[in-house]
Parts: structure tokens; C-alpha cells; sequence
């Protein structure tokens, strides 16, 4: 079976066609400026990538390209839009009532959107991008996989705010955790290689989001992610967890609304706010090298919290047995990664410096030191082909 598997932003549209008796991925792309003018790019693995300019007033008009070109006789991978057999949406927050991968039917459908209030970034553009794919493929079931769900398993004490319990029941403000879809593959990559049912993983997502989350036995047990992404650890524009009182305290001295407030914790703070450089870890690491002291200051605060997320962790689950790092910094960074386990052999933390630093990119490689408790990873994270699987899961 063949699944199309679709990631809708507010001006982009990502997919990916799977072949699931191959576990191949036929072709891949990336519509963008969509509502702006339009642009393609379709890559097909060993051919050239084709790149154009369209226009692309919305969803439905990029989904529409992105079939045409799927069905292309030259550019093309199938002949006919029927030889898709289900469509899989990647969704940010399933809220409390979408715990698992589910069918998407009018029911969901409208739970989605009762829940845009707490989702306003990503909300809209998925369903709108749902509702575009399912205009033009009626025929065929839409799955959603949500990012949120792989957290349905934490325990209350993990997801409710010590604030008044009125304001979880009126609200639903509580702990949700995201990129559950990508900590939930590399977990599951982890205890395929430990051989361990009841493992305790704490995988590390290190992008440009970054999230942190511990799970016993695949089952998520807490995350540093909270009612929005904008909690846990510092990230490439977002501030992560700061006392709360210096929230109303700048705007108060600012004279800042909520939404300029939100604005300058999301997109001005992180890597970017403290180096005042950039947001790219590349940048801030070459400008550190280059002796720029808010860079350096700006690395070091970023490894001192993660630090402390894992050390909380072993704590709460009495334990570790694998450390797992994945996404853009995860991945690739050798540097951070070390940065991250220097002195960390307290608890059973201790990765071959050799190893680690020569660890080809975007490569699943063990880093872990000869004899250390804990085996420590770099797992390429690999959320579409999770969600290809998650819908052929329930259509098949
Ligand atoms: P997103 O959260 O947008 O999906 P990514 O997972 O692609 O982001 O991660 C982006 C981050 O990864 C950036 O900070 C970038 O510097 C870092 N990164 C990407 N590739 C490399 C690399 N080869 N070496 C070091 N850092 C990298």
C-alpha cells in the first residue's frame, strides 16, 4: 500500500509517499508561500529534484499540484491518484480527547477545531490542510497522528499545573508535551537495540524546538514540553521554563501586551535572545569559537538546563538505561552532545569522545564509553515515516 503522509504549516505543505511494502519513501517534497505566489520542490531518491514557481493560493491548490506531480508521466512515482491508499496528517495537539492515532471523521474533525483556542499556531493550518487533502481525495480515509498523544500515558502528578485545579477544568491548562511522534520512533529504535521491555529511555529532541522526554517501557513517562512548546529547555527563538513572574514583570516595565509578550518569549529569546547572534547552534558555536562571550554564555545555558532535565529524570524514574539524542543539534553536533555528558558519569553517563565526535551525520551510531552503565545513542529521528506507519496501521 501506498501512503501519502502530509505536514500542513501556515504557507508550506510538506509530504512524503511511502511504499509500505518497501518501506520506501518514492518522493518527497515541499510546497511553499502558499497564499503569498508558490513555490515546489518534489525530490525523488536518485533523480533530480524538480523546483518551480506556482501559484499557490491555498491548500487545496498546493495538494493539487503536489498530485499532479505524484501522477506525472516524466516527474511522477504512480499513474493514477487512486493507487494512494490513505492519507496520514501530522497534527500538533490532539488535546485531550485525541490520545492515539485516529481515523479522521467529522467527530475529530470538530474536536480540532474546539481546540484552535489552545493550539493557535499549528491548529488551523493542519486542518486546513486536512480539509484541502480530503476535498480532492474523498475517496480514500484520512488518518491524524498527533504529537501530543504519545503523552496520554503520563501520570496526572506530570501533567497538572500547581496552579488552582479550576483553571485545568475550565481550560484544559495542563501539560501536553510535543514532538511525541519523534520521541516515540527513537525510544522505540533505543529499546529495539536494548532488547529490554521495561527500559527506561530519556530521549533528547534537539532541534529547533528542543523537547526532553523520559519513558519507561515506551511509554512516556514526562517531558519538558508543557501546555505549548514554549516550555523545558532553551531553544533557537523560544526562552523555555523562566520564573513566571518575570513575565508580567516585562510587560509591566515594557509596556508589552500578551501577544507582543508571547512574541518576544517565542521568536526574540532561546539561543538567539542570549547570544544576540543567532538561532542556529552552528552560528552561535562558530561565533563562541570566535571568542564572542554571549555565544559562549548563551551554549553553556542551553547544555546547563538540559542537564539538569536529565539528571531530574534518572531521578523520577529511579533509573536509566539508555540516552538517546535526536533532530538538527541531536543528530549532527558531536560538540553539544559531548557538552551535554561531560560529568554526567555520577549517573552511569560516560560517551567515547572519539566515537561521538567522529559519528557520521545523520547516522544511528552508539557513543556510549566501554564499560559505562548507561548506553548513550545519536538516532536519526524520522517522524513521517511514523505516521506513514501509524496510518497503515489502521486502514489496512
Ligand atoms: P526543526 O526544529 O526546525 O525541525 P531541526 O531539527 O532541523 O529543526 O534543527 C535545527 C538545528 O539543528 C539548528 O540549530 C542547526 O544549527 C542544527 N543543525 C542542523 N544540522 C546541523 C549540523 N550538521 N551540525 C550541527 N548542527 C546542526
Amino acid at each position: 500500500m501506498k501512503i501519502l503522509v502530509v505536514n500542513a504549516g501556515s504557507s508550506s505543505l510538506k509530504y512524503q509517499l511511502f511504499d509500505m511494502d518497501s518501506g520506501d519513501v518514492l518522493a518527497k517534497g515541499l510546497c511553499e508561500r502558499i497564499g503569498i505566489d508558490g513555490c515546489i520542490t518534489h525530490k525523488r531518491p536518485g533523480k533530480e529534484n524538480y523546483k518551480s514557481n506556482e501559484p499557490l493560493k491555498d491548500h487545496k491548490a498546493a495538494i493539487e499540484l503536489v498530485l499532479k506531480l505524484l501522477c506525472d508521466s516524466e516527474l511522477g512515482v504512480i499513474s493514477e491518484v487512486s493507487e494512494i491508499g490513505a492519507v496520514g496528517h501530522r497534527f500538533a495537539h490532539g488535546g485531550e480527547m485525541l490520545r492515539k492515532s485516529s481515523i479522521l471523521g467529522e467527530k475529530e474533525l470538530m474536536y480540532l477545531e474546539s481546540i484552535v483556542e489552545i493550539n493557535p499556531l499549528h491548529g488551523p493550518p493542519a486542518i486546513s490542510g486536512f480539509k484541502a487533502c480530503q476535498s480532492v481525495m474523498p475517496d480514500v480515509k484520512h488518518v491524524g497522528v498527533f504529537d501530543t498523544s504519545y503523552y496520554s500515558t503520563m501520570d496526572e502528578t506530570a501533567y497538572i499545573y500547581p496552579i488552582p485545579y479550576e483553571l485545568y477544568e475550565k481550560y484544559k491548562i495542563r501539560r501536553y508535551g510535543f514532538h511525541g511522534t519523534s520521541h516515540r520512533f527513537v525510544c522505540a529504535k533505543a529499546m529495539d537495540i536494548l532488547g529490554k521491555s521495561d527500559a527506561k529511555v530519556i530521549t533528547c529532541h534537539l532541534g529547533n524546538g528542543s523537547s526532553i522526554t523520559a519513558s519507561i517501557g515506551g511509554k512516556a513517562v514526562d517531558t519538558s514540553m508543557g501546555f505549548t512548546p514554549q516550555e523545558g529547555v532553551p531553544m533557537g527563538t523560544r526562552s523555555g521554563s523562566i520564573d513566571p513572574t518575570v513575565v508580567t514583570y516585562i510587560m509591566k516595565k515594557e509596556g508589552l501586551s500578551p501577544e507582543e509578550t508571547e512574541k518576544l518569549l517565542n521568536s526574540k529569546s532561546g539561543l538567539l535572545g542570549v547570544s544576540g547572534v543567532s538561532s542556529d547552534c552552528r552560528d552561535v558555536l562558530e561565533a563562541q569559537n570566535d571568542g564572542n562571550k554571549r555565544s559562549r554564555l548563551a551554549m553553556n545555558i542551553l547544555v546547563h538546563y538540559i542537564k539538569k532535565i536529565i539528571g531530574s529524570y534518572v531521578a523520577e524514574m529511579n533509573g536509566l538505561d539508555a540516552l538517546v539524542f535526536t533532530a538538527g543539534i541531536g543528530e549532527n553536533d558531536g560538540v553539544v552532545r559531548e557538552m551535554i555528558c561531560n560529568d554526567l558519569s555520577y549517573l552511569g553517563i560516560e560517551i567515547d569522545k572519539d566515537v561521538n565526535l567522529n559519528a557520521k551525520r545523520g547516522e544511528q551510531v552508539e557513543i556510549t564509553k566501554q564499560g559505562a552503565r548507561v548506553r548513550t545513542f545519536a538516532i536519526p529521528t524520522n517522524e513521517e515515516y511514523m505516521i506513514a506507519l501509524d496510518t497503515y496501521e489502521l486502514v489496512k
